[in-house]
C-alpha cells in the first residue's frame, strides 16, 4: 500500500491550485459575496507564529467551506509593515527598514503559501508601500478639514527607552508595551484625533452590529460613559471656579475637601506662598510617576495642602484644596470633590491627611470602612430622608435653579495621541507656514514619501529623525507659496491599519482609496476574526475612521464589521508564552517538514476551543497526523470503498454532514474534527463500507481542513477537476431520524436496563417496547405499574 507522502502532495497542489486561481474574489459577481478577513500581521524578523497559524487556518477553512456553498469569497491578506521593530532592527543593522519590511514579508508570504492558505493574493496590501499610505496620508487631511485633528501641547505619555510618545492604550501597568521600561510624563506638541465626538455613536452602534458580546462590553467599558452631575465650586477670595463631575451628587453634604491635580491649570493661582516650596516639590514628584502608579487603588495616597479653600454650593461652607496625583488631569476636568465617608480612594486619604469623614449615606458602618452603597440621605439638609436615586436627581435639580451645576455626561476615552517622533510611519500631510499656520498638503502632491536618511534613531530632543534632513523639512507652502518647514512627525502603527479593509476591495485603484461601488458590494465584513487584546485600540479606531468616511458619504455602512470574533493565543507546550528568551518556540515550518501542512492545519483546528488559550501538544500533533494516515489508507484500500454503503454508516456520515455543517458555522472549529476522527474510526472497522458518492461526501467534509490530502485522494478516485469547485454536501433528514437512542429503563429509580429504541416513537410504541422486553418482565415479576414516566430520548422509570 502507498505511503501518505505529504511533502510530495502539498507542493504539488499548491502550484496547481495557484495556476488555476480558485482563490480569486470576483467584483460584482452575481452569486452572494463574503467577506473575511483575519488581522494582517506585522511582518517581523521571528516569521510566523503557530498562533498565528491557527486563526489563518480556521478562517481559510470557512472561506473553503463557504465558497463550496456557492459564495463569492473575499479572504484577503495583507502586511502591516509600519512600526518599531523593524526600525529598531533596522537601527541595529544599517539595514534600511523598507528592505527589511521586504525581507520579512517575502519569508511570511513563502510560510503562508506552504500552509495552503486560500488567500486572493491579488488583493495583498502592504501599509508601507507609498501607493498605499498615500490614502493614510489623504483620510488623514480629510480629518484634519473635519476639525477631527489638532494639534495639542499635552504631558504624553514617554518612554525614556524608545524615545517616544506613547498611547495611554501602549502603557501597560505603567510600562512601555514596546520595550518595558518605566514610562514618565512629558510635555510634548502632538498630533490629536478627536475620538472623543464619536463616543457615543462608537457605543450606540454597537447594537447594529453582531460583535461576541465580551468584545462589546470591552469597547463599552473602555468608552466608560456616565451620566452625572457638573458642580461650581467657587475658590474663596478668588473669581476662578473649579469644575467637577459627579456621578454621587447624593453625597454632596458629605464633600470635605477638594483635590485637584498636580497638572491643574489653577493650580499655580491658588497656592499660597507659604506652601509654594512643598507644591512645588510634589509636582516634580509626581511627574516621575505613571498613570497607572497614580490611580491605582491599593497605592498609598500621597498630598499636599494648596493653602486656598473653595465653596461647597450645597451648604456653603469652606472647603481645603489639596493636590494629589491621583486625580488625573485629563478625565473630569482634573477635580475631585473628596467625601471620604462614601468612596474608598477617599476614605485612604483622608484617613492620611486626617480630613473630616462625614456619613451622608446610611447603610453601612463608616468607622469601619467607606459605605460606597446607595442609601438614605442623613445630614443633608432639605434632602435628608430622600434615598441616593431620587436625591442624585433632586439635588442636581437645586444646582442647576441656582446656577451652580449642570446635568452632564463624562467619557473615560480621551483623544487619541496621533503623533510618533519616529521614521518609519507615514509622514503626516501637514506644512507649517509662519504666515498661513497649519496648511495640509496638496491633495495632488500626495504621497508625502519619507525621505532616505543615515540614521534612524530618534534624536534627543524627542524629535522624528526626519527633523534632521533640512532638504525634507524646508518647503514652500501650499497656499502662499512661501517658505514653510513640514511636520516631521509620523503616524503611529495604527494608521495603516485603520482603514486596510476598504483598499482589499480595490486595491490598484490610484484615484480614489477605493471605488463606492466596488464598496457597495463588499462591505461590510461579513466576519472578523482578531486578538482580543485590539479590542479597544485598533477595533475601535478603525469603527471610528470609518465613521468618519461614512459622514463624508465615501463609505456606505455604518459599521465596517457586522461580525467579530477572538481567537484564543496558543501557548508553548510549558504553558508559557513562546519566546526565544524561554527556548520554547515552535516554528510552524518544522511541523510542516515533519508532519505535513494538513496536519498542523488539523491540529491547530482540533486543539481546543477556538476562542480559548491553549498550551501546543506535540502528542496532540502526532494524533492529528495518525488521523490523516487512517484516512489516506482507508482510501487506498480497495476494500473500504465498494458499491453499496454500509447502511448505519451512510447514517452516520449524514450526521456528521450535519455536525461539521452546523459547528463550522458556528466556529467549532475542534468538535469539526472530533467528530471526523470518530467517524473514520467506525469506517476503518472490518467490513464497513461506503460507496464510492458516499465516501466523497467524506472527503467534501474534509476539504476545508485538511485541503492538500482531500484533493490527492479525490485525484486517486477519478476525478479530473479540483475538489473546491464542488458543491458542499447536503445531509438527507430522513435518514438521520432513522437513528436509534439508549433508553434507559428504571424500575422504582433503579436503572435494571438499557435498550435501543428508534429515534421518533411515540409514548405509547415506547411502553409497549419495554413492557415487551423479556428482561423487563422478570423484573416487573407480574406486579401492576402504578407509573409510567418517560423522559423522551433519555429515560424511562416504573413504579411497580
Ligand atoms: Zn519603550
Ligand atoms: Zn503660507
Amino acid at each position: 500500500m502507498s505511503k501518505y507522502n505529504f511533502s510530495k502532495i502539498e507542493p504539488r497542489w499548491q502550484k496547481e491550485w495557484e495556476k488555476q486561481d480558485l482563490y480569486k474574489a470576483v467584483d460584482f459577481d452575481k452569486r452572494p459575496k463574503k467577506y473575511v478577513m483575519v488581522e494582517f500581521p506585522y511582518p517581523s524578523g521571528e516569521g510566523l507564529h503557530v498562533g498565528h497559524v491557527r486563526s489563518y487556518s480556521a478562517l481559510d477553512a470557512l472561506s473553503r467551506k463557504k465558497r463550496m456553498q456557492g459564495f463569492n469569497v473575499l479572504y484577503p491578506m495583507g502586511w502591516d509593515a509600519f512600526g518599531l521593530p523593524t526600525e529598531n532592527y533596522a537601527i541595529k543593522t544599517g539595514l534600511h527598514p523598507a528592505k527589511v519590511t521586504e525581507d520579512n514579508i517575502k519569508i511570511f508570504k513563502k510560510q503562508m503559501k506552504s500552509i495552503g492558505l486560500s488567500f486572493d493574493w491579488s488583493r495583498e496590501i502592504n501599509t508601507t508601500d507609498s501607493k498605499y499610505y498615500k490614502w493614510s496620508q489623504w483620510i488623514f487631511i480629510q480629518l484634519f478639514k473635519k476639525g477631527l485633528a489638532y494639534q495639542s501641547e499635552m504631558p504624553i505619555n514617554w518612554c525614556p527607552k524608545c524615545k517616544i510618545g506613547l498611547a495611554n492604550e501602549e502603557v501597560i501597568n505603567g510600562k512601555c508595551e514596546r520595550c518595558g521600561a518605566q514610562t514618565e510624563k512629558k510635555n510634548l506638541k502632538q498630533w490629536m484625533l478627536k475620538i472623543t465626538e464619536y463616543a457615543d455613536r462608537l457605543i450606540d452602534d454597537l447594537e447594529k452590529v453582531d460583535y461576541v458580546e465580551k468584545i462589546k462590553t470591552q469597547q463599552i467599558n473602555w468608552i466608560g460613559r456616565s451620566n452625572g452631575t457638573e458642580i461650581d465650586f467657587k475658590i474663596v477670595d478668588s473669581d476662578e471656579i473649579i469644575k467637577v463631575f459627579t456621578t454621587r451628587a447624593d453625597t454632596s453634604f458629605g464633600i470635605t475637601a477638594m483635590i485637584i491635580a498636580p497638572e491643574h491649570s489653577l493650580l499655580k493661582k491658588i497656592t499660597t506662598k507659604e506652601n509654594q516650596d512643598k507644591i512645588n516639590s510634589y509636582v516634580d514628584f509626581s511627574k516621575k510617576r505613571s498613570e497607572f502608579e497614580r490611580t491605582q487603588l491599593e497605592k498609598e495616597k500621597t498630598g499636599v495642602f494648596t493653602g486656598s479653600y473653595c465653596i461647597n454650593p450645597v451648604n456653603n461652607e469652606k472647603i481645603p484644596i489639596w493636590v494629589s496625583d491621583y486625580v488625573i488631569a485629563t478625565y473630569g476636568g482634573g477635580a475631585v470633590m473628596i467625601v471620604p465617608a462614601h468612596d474608598k480612594r477617599d476614605y485612604a486619604f483622608a484617613k492620611k491627611y486626617d480630613v473630616d469623614i462625614r456619613e451622608v449615606v446610611s447603610g453601612g458602618d463608616i468607622s469601619k470602612e467607606p459605605y460606597t452603597g446607595y442609601g438614605k440621605l442623613i445630614n443633608s439638609e432639605e434632602f435628608n430622608g430622600l434615598l441616593s436615586k431620587e436625591a442624585i436627581e433632586k439635588i442636581t435639580d437645586w444646582l442647576i435653579k441656582n446656577k451652580v451645576g449642570k446635568r452632564t455626561i463624562n467619557y473615560k476615552l480621551r483623544d487619541w495621541v496621533f503623533s510618533r517622533q519616529h521614521y518609519w510611519g507615514e509622514p503626516i500631510p501637514i506644512v507649517h507656514c509662519e504666515k498661513c499656520g497649519i496648511v495640509t498638503v496638496s491633495e495632488k502632491d500626495l504621497p508625502v514619501e519619507l525621505p532616505h536618511v543615515e540614521k534612524y534613531e530618534p534624536t534627543d530632543t524627542g524629535e522624528s529623525p526626519l527633523a534632521d534632513i533640512q532638504e525634507w523639512v524646508n518647503t514652500r507652502c501650499p497656499k502662499c507659496g512661501g517658505l514653510a518647514k513640514r511636520e516631521t512627525d509620523t503616524m503611529p502603527n495604527w494608521a495603516g491599519s485603520s482603514w486596510y479593509f476598504l483598499r482589499y476591495i480595490d486595491p490598484n485603484n490610484n484615484e480614489k482609496f477605493a471605488d463606492f461601488d466596488k464598496l457597495k458590494y463588499w462591505l461590510p465584513v461579513d466576519l472578523y476574526n482578531g486578538g482580543m487584546e485590539h479590542t479597544t485600540l485598533h477595533l475601535l479606531y478603525s469603527r471610528f475612521w470609518h465613521k468618519v468616511l461614512y459622514d463624508l458619504k465615501l463609505v456606505p455602512t455604518e459599521e465596517p464589521y457586522q461580525l467579530r470574533y477572538s481567537h484564543g493565543m496558543v501557548l508553548a507546550e510549558d504553558g508559557r508564552k513562546m519566546s526565544k528568551s524561554f527556548n520554547n518556540v515552535v516554528n510552524p515550518d518544522d511541523i510542516i517538514t515533519e508532519y505535513g501542512a494538513d496536519t498542523l492545519r488539523i491540529y491547530e483546528m482540533f486543539m481546543g476551543p477556538f476562542d480559548q488559550t491553549i498550551s501546543w501538544s506535540i502528542k496532540g500533533v502526532q494524533g492529528c497526523f495518525r488521523f490523516l494516515n487512517k484516512v489516506w489508507h482507508i482510501f487506498n484500500n480497495k476494500e473500504k470503498i465498494g458499491k453499496v454503503s454500509d447502511k448505519k454508516l451512510i447514517t452516520k456520515l449524514h450526521q456528521l454532514i450535519k455536525k461539521v455543517n452546523d459547528d463550522l458555522d458556528n466556529m467549532k472549529f475542534n468538535t469539526v474534527i472530533a467528530v471526523m476522527m470518530e467517524f473514520v474510526n467506525v469506517w476503518s472497522e472490518d467490513g464497513k463500507i461506503l460507496s464510492k458518492k458516499d465516501a466523497q461526501a467524506f472527503l467534501y467534509l474534509l476539504s476545508p481542513f485538511a485541503p492538500h490530502i482531500v484533493e490527492e485522494l479525490w485525484n486517486i478516485l477519478g476525478n479530473k477537476e479540483s475538489i473546491f469547485k464542488e458543491e458542499w454536501p447536503e445531509y438527507n433528514k430522513e435518514l438521520i431520524q432513522e437513528e436509534t437512542l439508549q433508553l434507559i429503563v428504571q424500575i422504582n429509580g433503579k436503572v435494571r436496563d438499557k435498550i435501543e429504541i428508534k429515534i421518533g416513537l411515540s409514548e405509547k410504541e415506547v411502553q409497549e417496547l419495554i413492557l415487551s422486553q423479556e428482561k423487563i418482565q422478570k423484573w416487573l415479576d407480574d406486579k401492576k405499574i402504578k407509573k409510567f414516566i418517560y423522559i423522551p430520548n433519555r429515560l424511562v422509570n416504573l413504579v411497580i
